[in-house]
């Protein structure tokens, strides 16, 4: 199951796609245009973007550039067959996979299936394990060579969204937009400060770092210690 954005301005299909999507256990937010879309998905952080590209306010390419730069949320795009051309730009513009209309429900949700599979599934699913480190969304509990860690709820989530793109260098943007929900706002100052806090709980210090590392300039990164 998974938390899906379907941004279409065709009611029929919006209604149809919704429908199709729901019976197969998804839980489905939708959007008529994409402004709207954009602000859901920032919004509500979905775990995955169905995204039309023919919309009547902006060209879809055009919205996933601007979700691009506020989430690195799953996106899939609905094309009509003559906008194909536009699925090299649409791809090179970051979305996950495309379908070209008209499909059904029962391929959506093949293809969202595939995506999530991809990129390591929703929001919701299990617990992450760097080095000594174990993370557990679910229950919401965090420890770290086999002792529970005392992190403040947003401790938690920072700790959370950065184990589970372990290796991955992100930016205190992306943080401010998906642990904070700052997207247009917030100070890196913010975020520095808890991840200070964060580095404290954890033992270690920004000098000797062990799982916490700054990337100056760029963010920061989780890492199992060598
Ligand atoms: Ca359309």
């Amino acid at each position: 199951m998974a938390h899906v954005l379907l941004v279409e301005d065709d009611p029929a299909i919006r209604g149809a796609l919704i429908r199709g999507l729901t019976e197969r256990g998804h839980a489905v937010d939708s959007a008529a245009a994409a402004l709207a879309g954009l602000e859901q998905a920032v919004r509500t952080r979905p775990d995955l973007v169905v995204l039309d590209l023919g919309l009547p306010d902006l060209d879809g390419a055009t919205m996933l550039r601007m979700l691009r730069g506020a989430s690195r949320v799953p996106v899939i795009v609905a094309t009509a067959r003559d906008e194909e051309r536009d699925i090299v730009a649409v791809l090179d513009a970051g979305a996950d996979d495309y379908l070209v209309k008209p499909f059904g429900a029962a391929q959506l949700d093949a293809r969202i299936r595939a995506v999530l599979r991809r990129v390591g599934g929703t929001a919701a699913d299990g617990e992450v394990v760097v080095g000594g480190l174990r993370v557990d969304p679910r229950s919401r509990r965090a420890e770290l060579d086999g002792t529970a860690l005392d992190l403040t709820p947003r401790e938690f989530d920072l700790l959370h969204y950065l184990a589970a793109r372990a290796d991955q260098v992100v930016s205190k943007r992306e943080l401010l937009t998906e642990v904070w929900r700052l997207p247009y706002g917030g100070a890196d100052k913010t975020v520095d400060v808890h991840l200070s806090w964060l580095r404290r709980k954890l033992g270690e210090s920004a000098q000797s770092p062990r799982y916490l590392h700054a990337v100056r300039g760029v963010g920061v990164r989780i890492s199992a210690p060598a």
